[in-house]
């Protein structure tokens, strides 16, 4: 825990696990967090051996692998942008976009928009399944993710995991064109469970996305710093740090 005595009124002074015991709400960013293993980006990555799985044919293994790539370079370096938060655009309209997909099928255009999904889902692990549900019986949560391509394949994996049901409200990014730190996600959560926001707090492993994007919303913050870093000068300021969400939940 950093700078204890920066936030009035409230006393941030006792560490975790009773961190969130003074929180009705918890508010849970996704990948880091609890879900691990995804992103699996980049010149390593066999993306045409995911197409052909999905059925892919027509399409050059060149042309499948140059394509992903220059999909994902194209919306990673708009995720960096602080001012494009509130303009981000979905997967298969930056595919349709790129040079290299502008002549392509449509139908070809969606078999890559999945090969994109299927690399960018990862894994709930079982400790941190078991987790969720310990902090479901005594929080409302909340989830607010960024994430790239559509919903779905998430929402099936919280399912697997058997913990769908323990979140109140979930918020992903791609479900419209907003992305963290964007303040409109937490608002948008915030506003779903209905409660004031001196009972919620937000637990990520992002400073810019998470900590920055929750604190403008006016809410507590715990960071996750998993590599045990700490801050540099400059960076958001959360009210809480912890090495891992299972040391929250203890
Ligand atoms: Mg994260």
């Amino acid at each position: 825990m950093e700078d204890a005595g920066k936030h009035p009124g409230r006393d941030l002074t006792a560490g975790p696990p009773s961190v969130l015991s003074r929180f009705a709400v918890v508010l849970l960013d996704m990948n880091g967090t609890l879900l691990f293993g995804g992103d699996r980006f980049g010149p390593e990555q066999d993306y045409v051996a995911t197409y052909r799985a999905l059925g892919g044919r027509r399409l050059a293994a060149g042309v499948v692998q140059g394509t992903i790539a220059a999909c994902y370079e194209t919306m990673g370096a708009i995720y960096e942008d602080p001012a494009r938060c509130d303009s981000f655009p979905q997967v298969l309209e930056t595919l349709r976009e790129l040079p290299a997909g502008r002549d392509l099928p449509e139908a070809e255009l969606q078999l890559l928009e999945r090969v994109i999904a299927a690399h960018e889902l990862g894994r709930i692990p079982d400790a941190y399944a078991r987790a969720i549900t310990r902090l479901a019986a005594a929080h409302r949560l909340g989830l607010v993710a960024n994430i790239l391509s559509r919903k779905g394949p998430w929402l099936e994996e919280f399912a697997r995991a058997g913990v769908l049901h323990c979140f109140a409200t979930t918020v992903f990014s791609s479900d419209g064109s907003s992305i963290k730190p964007s303040r409109k996600l937490f608002d948008r959560a915030v506003t779903a469970l209905a409660v004031p926001r001196a009972e919620v707090v937000f637990v990520g492993d992002s400073l810019r996305c998470d900590i920055g994007g929750a604190t403008a919303a006016g809410l507590a913050t715990v960071w996750i710093d998993r590599a045990g870093h700490g801050r540099q000068a400059g960076d958001p300021q959360p009210s809480f740090v912890v090495r891992d969400l299972l040391e929250l939940v203890g």
